[in-house]
């Protein structure tokens, strides 16, 4: 499994020659998967519209259990909670039961074609469904836990799922989340597609029985079964995903069976450089793509052995270096957030248990700021943090740190290097291409098979329109930033959150030099209209200990005046609004102090917050 290991040079040459021939490139990773029947063809037509790996066929449970019958006493996956009970699933265990859950799925009519929905902690269980759901070649959406009534109701009919798959309850942050009733109610009320309701139970419980219900442990087979993968070509959806919301309205996607995979392992391989015996830790919610892209479509599909972590990190605050220890945990990958909570929570998250085996550290989801990254190298000086810059809509890096095939340096606040196989390019408002430095638009010429298709876009309108209307020739990424000297890509923000004051400002410039005050943990920047241009909001997180005063919001200020940056406002906070994946929601700050519509707060974490920021903001000016 180990690679070959290149240098920055030598990547940098791999990844032009991924450029000028696409197809030779992918057509090298094709045996990363296993095939029933071979593609006849690598590429056919230009995104957004391309196929790829025509008319080959696959399964991916087949990829992920059939292949390691003979590894079948290594474990596949940990599981551990809060509390720290833990179980362990062989890849004896993930084949029966996956063989199970399948059995049941195609008793209930599960079918090719099929849109089957999942609202579960992450538990075994949820791996088992989710790729029986695969097995019988359907298409799986997994949904967050903590939806909205009215997001879920909109997002089965919009899936037109028949089929939900609920775990009875789970647990975060030391509260018990009782998913079986809240679904019961939803269902009891609102109009959907759904028949049938399958229930994984969890351990006692006290829930009612429908007639939609099925309850798993009822139905599932005693002995062992076995049920034929279902073939399933290359471009069929395997799977759909709602973008965060972090922007406006999350839009629906699907992933192909074989390209997204494909170019998920290989993205994997170059990043992290999984060896054989590795121990992979994913620190993600289950309805944002990370979780099953790690737990379902990379670590079975390498036969590693995963982690799967039911709860909050910051429940307590030795939680994360704990179970590191606990199971040796070699690899991880994170959301941003998560990697903030750890500093915010101090020392103690990283120092309280061994973490010597850990080697790596990989970040996705947000810019890391240069002072996250110093504070984790400095507290875990053993560990490499790498990073990964992509999207919903393009499920392989952008631009990346492929420290798994090379030896290229880190740069604080990049997000890295262009990823083979990808090419991203930065261009002004007309859509011309940038010098070295300047700061603009970031878009991407898609040369990969992990473009996603829309969904219900039969005719590529939306497509269209969503993406490739700004800048034509270009899929529009929405994010603002710059390439360096040496072909690193900085992420400065969103687009729509770039402040125009004076020259334009990305987000995460001003927000990186506040985070490195003492007292503050987390901070968003945005702009609002004065006379002249814009103006510079700030909302700093306080850490605790620090007085939430005035002086210490002039200190801010201040602070932030000796770094070049004139600042209009501070106010100081205990919390930001974030989406359920983590990230912070600033459209929602902006229209708050402009007074405009707040728009789409589907995927807002926590909606009280809305609440206590206005109360917030109207106290000075
Ligand atoms: P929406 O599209 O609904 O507004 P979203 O863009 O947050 O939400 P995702 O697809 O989950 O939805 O996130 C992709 C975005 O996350 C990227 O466009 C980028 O802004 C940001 N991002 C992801 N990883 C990184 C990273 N490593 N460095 C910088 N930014 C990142
Ligand atoms: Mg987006």
């Amino acid at each position: 499994m180990e690679a070959e290991f290149y240098s920055l040079q030598k990547i940098r040459k791999l990844s032009e020659e991924a450029v000028k021939d696409p197809e030779s490139f992918w057509k090298d990773k094709m045996h990363l998967i296993s095939w029933f029947k071979e593609p006849e063809k690598i590429r056919e037509g230009e995104p957004p519209f391309e196929k790829w790996f025509v008319n080959g066929y696959t399964n991916i449970s087949y990829n992920a259990i059939d292949r390691h019958l003979d590894k079948s006493e290594k474990v596949a996956f940990y599981w551990i909670n809060e509390k720290l009970d833990t179980r362990s699933i062989t890849y004896r265990d993930l084949y029966c039961e996956v063989n199970r859950a399948s059995y049941v799925l195609k008793e209930l009519g599960v079918k090719k074609g099929d849109v089957v929905s999942l609202i579960m902690p992450s538990i075994p269980e949820a791996v088992y469904m989710s790729l029986a759901v695969h097995r019988l070649g359907a298409t799986l959406v997994i949904h967050y836990l903590g939806l909205s009534e009215e997001t879920l109701t909109y997002r089965l009919n919009d899936c037109n799922s028949r089929v939900l798959i609920v775990a009875s309850k789970g647990f975060r942050n030391g509260n018990e989340i009782r998913i079986k009733d809240f679904v019961d109610k939803l269902l009891d009320s609102r109009k959907t597609p759904i028949e049938k309701v399958l229930v994984v139970k969890r351990g006692y419980d006290d829930f009612n029985v429908t007639k939609r219900d099925v309850i798993y442990e009822e139905v599932r087979p005693r002995g062992r079964v076995y049920v034929e993968p279902i073939w399933v070509e290359s471009n069929e959806p395997s799977t759909i995903y709602y973008t965060s919301g972090t922007t406006g309205r999350p839009k629906g996607l699907y992933h192909s069976t074989a390209g997204y995979v494909i170019a998920l392992n290989y993205a994997f391989k170059s990043l992290m450089g999984p060896k054989e015996n590795d121990i992979w830790w994913t620190i993600s919610e289950l309805g944002w793509p990370v979780w099953p892209m790690a737990n379902l479509y990379t670590i079975p599909f390498m036969g590693l052995t995963g982690v799967l972590f039911e709860g909050y990190i910051g429940y307590k605050p030795d939680m994360f270096s704990r179970i590191i220890e606990r199971f040796g945990v070699n690899l991880v990958w994170s959301s941003t957030t998560t990697l903030y909570t750890l500093k915010s929570l101090g020392e103690e998250s990283v120092k309280s248990g061994d973490t010597s085996t850990l080697r790596l550290i990989l970040n996705t989801g947000e810019p890391l700021n240069p002072g996250a990254w110093k504070w984790l190298r400095e507290n875990m000086p053993h560990v490499t943090i790498a990073d990964a810059y992509w999207m919903t809509e393009h499920l392989f890096p952008v631009a990346g740190t492929p420290f798994g095939i090379g030896e290229i340096p880190y740069k604080a606040g990049s997000a890295g290097i262009r990823f083979p196989g990808s090419d991203f390019r930065v261009v002004d408002d007309d859509g011309k291409e940038l010098q070295v430095g300047k700061k603009g638009y970031i878009v991407l010429k898609p040369i990969s098979p992990a473009l996603a298709k829309m969904h219900n876009d039969t005719n590529g309108e939306r497509i269209i329109k969503t993406y490739w209307s700004r800048f034509p020739g270009y899929f529009y990424t929405g994010d603002y930033g710059y390439m360096d000297e040496d072909g690193y890509l900085y992420v400065l923000g969103r687009a729509d959150d770039v402040i125009k004051s004076g020259e334009r400002i990305g987000t995460l410039e001003v927000e990186s030099v506040v985070v490195t005050h003492p007292a503050v943990a987390e901070a968003a920047v945005v702009g609002y209209p004065k006379e002249v241009g814009e103006g510079i909001l700030v909302l700093a997180v306080i850490k605790k200990g620090y007085p939430m005063s005035e002086d210490l919001a002039n200190d801010i200020k201040s602070y932030l005046r000796n770094s070049g940056y004139i600042v209009d406002k501070v106010y100081l906070v205990r919390r930001l609004p974030k989406t359920k994946s983590g990230k912070i929601m600033r459209r929602l700050i902006r229209a708050l102090v402009r007074n405009e519509e707040i728009g789409d707060i589907s995927t807002l974490d926590d909606p009280s917050i809305l609440e206590e920021l206005k109360s917030i903001l109207s106290e000075k000016d």
